[in-house]
């Protein structure tokens, strides 16, 4: 998959879109999952240009795979969530719809069914609450 610039992930790491942030280092970012399929849905990206985990320069992936990490222990602290389901999509033909890759921090609860891939958008509101309380828990 070639790097399109113009990806929405691109967008918001040049500061061109907004996004609810809640970490970020000089080689990744994390925020909030705006249509989430889960309470607690979190995506963590590189600022490398990589569309894909085949893209990627290994340095970089490690960097990225250590913040998620990180921000899946806050993300499963400030949910309560017994399960966390970590994805990552590489091509259109596998589901990935953004082509900057990003690992999703999902929250998994018993009897839950996940909510449609990139279906409802969230409010904005309980998604800064949310980031707030998982920014408090990051260690
Ligand atoms: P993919 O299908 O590429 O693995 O996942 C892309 C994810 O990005 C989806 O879960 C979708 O909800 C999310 N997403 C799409 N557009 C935006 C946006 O503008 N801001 C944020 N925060 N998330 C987005």
């Amino acid at each position: 998959m070639s790097y399109d610039n113009n990806n929405v992930f691109a967008k918001i790491l040049r500061g061109e879109l907004p996004c609810i942030r809640v970490y970020e280092d000089e080689q990744t970012l994390a925020f909030m999952d705006i249509m989430p399929q889960s309470e607690g849905h979190t995506l963590v990206v590189p600022k490398e240009a990589a569309a894909t985990l085949l893209d990627i320069s290994p340095a970089m992936l490690a960097a990225t795979i250590q913040v998620t990490q990180r921000v899946a222990k806050a993300v499963k602290q400030v949910t309560g969530a017994p399960g966390l389901l970590i994805a990552q999509f590489n091509g259109a033909e596998a589901g990935q719809t953004v082509p900057h890759l990003h690992f999703h921090i999902i929250p998994r609860r018993g009897g839950e069914s996940l909510r449609h891939h990139a279906s409802e958008t969230a409010d904005m509101a309980q998604l800064q609450a949310l980031a707030e309380k998982i920014k408090a828990a990051l260690i």
